[in-house]
């Protein structure tokens, strides 16, 4: 059997393990200290220098944290894309509150305006306005945050930014994490970047990051004692899982090209043999291509993403299908959904291939094989 590759696998850059080294001399080894705050400051830079960052145990914790800070509670309407990854929607429901499911556009395969704003007046029609909009920029690629922000701004809505997939993507030189009031970051095991696991919570506005500190360290008030007035969470992220992001944000633009390389790889070979299709950046769009993604139309491909998965599993490659939209998903099934069918047929279709930042051209050559099996050119 050949060796496994990967869909996307942890790509260490050299350094992280001095910082980490470093945590436990000092004997920083604690939710908090020195790698934390240094980690906070490379992705406030990272941002353009003014954007406040509280470093977090993950992404779903940001989620989490997004929404209380944005006060919704129990019985609140949330607005949520429908296809993304389960962790964007869950967290709706740990504060109690409704999903509210929107679908994707085919230009970004992220949420729609147009059917965002539709959902937005139902909504309101039916007596409740949404507290909140979860645009999702899947697989690095940006949503349309400038007709999303004009809708949730014409509504008064706040938006809170599912980046997890987009560290380093942006529209016109501003990245993603940055057009809602508040956005977050996922640094997962699979993610471009990893701390083996962690996340952030990002915002303009550093009263709302502080206040996001506070509660991820359980929300405890100034005073000798042990005083609260708020519900906490223990969230924050540790120093050693913090020394692994520092040393792994001194290679992030570099994974960022590799991605983007890979990527350009499948294009090259594969843009117009026959039902392939690829999603391109609209005008001043750039994606860091977390995972490289194409759509086979099996009517005129002659196979289906299935076949193609399966043809690659057979040989030890990973691939998977697109996200299952939530509003397809056994237990989001029963919550409002607004939609086309888009998501549904790009999951129907869609397949995320091997992208990792890591592949080799062997590697690569391998996948190629399989593929040319089935792809006509
Ligand atoms: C990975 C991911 C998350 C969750 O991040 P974790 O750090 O794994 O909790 C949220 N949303 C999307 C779209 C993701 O891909």
């Amino acid at each position: 059997m050949n060796p496994k590759i990967w869909l996307s696998s942890p790509h260490m850059g050299g350094n992280e393990q001095a910082f980490v080294k470093e945590a436990f001399d000092t004997n920083w080894v604690a939710p908090l200290g020195p790698n934390v705050n240094g980690f906070e400051q490379d992705l406030t830079l990272f941002h353009g220098g003014k954007t406040h960052v509280a470093a977090l145990s993950s992404g779903t914790a940001g989620l989490h944290l997004g929404l209380v800070l944005l006060g919704v509670v129990a019985g609140d309407e949330v607005i949520c894309q429908s296809m993304t990854f389960s962790a964007s929607a869950n967290p709706i429901a740990y504060v109690g509150a409704i999903p509210v499911f929107v679908d994707s556009e085919e230009d970004t395969w992220n949420m729609s305006p147009t059917l965002l704003e539709e959902a937005i007046k139902d909504r309101i029609a039916n007596g409740k306005k949404p507290k909140a909009i979860i645009p999702v920029h899947l697989y690095g690629m940006p949503a349309k945050m400038h007709e999303i922000m004009a809708v949730a701004n014409r509504y008064d809505i706040p938006v809170l930014e599912d980046a997890a997939e987009a560290l380093g993507s942006s529209i016109n030189g501003k990245m993603c994490g940055t057009f809602g009031r508040i956005g977050i970051l996922s640094f997962n095991g699979n993610k471009i970047i990893t701390t083996s696991g962690g996340g952030a919570l990002i915002s303009d506005d550093e009263s709302i990051v502080k206040e996001a500190r506070f509660l991820a360290t359980q929300a405890r008030d100034e005073a000798p004692h042990y005083q609260h007035s708020k519900i906490g969470y223990n969230y924050r992220i540790s120093n050693l899982c913090a020394g692994v992001g520092r040393g792994q944000m001194e290679v992030l633009a570099k994974r960022i090209e590799q991605r983007r390389a890979v990527y350009q790889q499948y294009v090259d070979r594969y843009s117009g043999a026959k039902g392939i299709s690829f999603v391109a950046e609209p005008a001043g769009y750039f994606s860091n291509r977390w995972l490289s993604a194409l759509m086979i139309d099996p009517a005129i491909a002659g196979f289906t993403r299935e076949d193609l998965r399966l043809g690659l599993e057979k040989d030890n490659i990973e691939s998977r299908p697109l996200w299952k939209p939530m509003h397809m998903q056994p237990i989001f099934s029963k919550y409002p959904y607004y939609g086309t069918g888009v998501s549904e047929r790009l999951f129907e279709n869609g397949l995320c291939l091997p992208s990792g930042s890591n592949l080799t051209q062997a590697d690569m050559n391998r996948v190629f094989a399989i593929m040319d099996m089935f792809i006509k050119k």
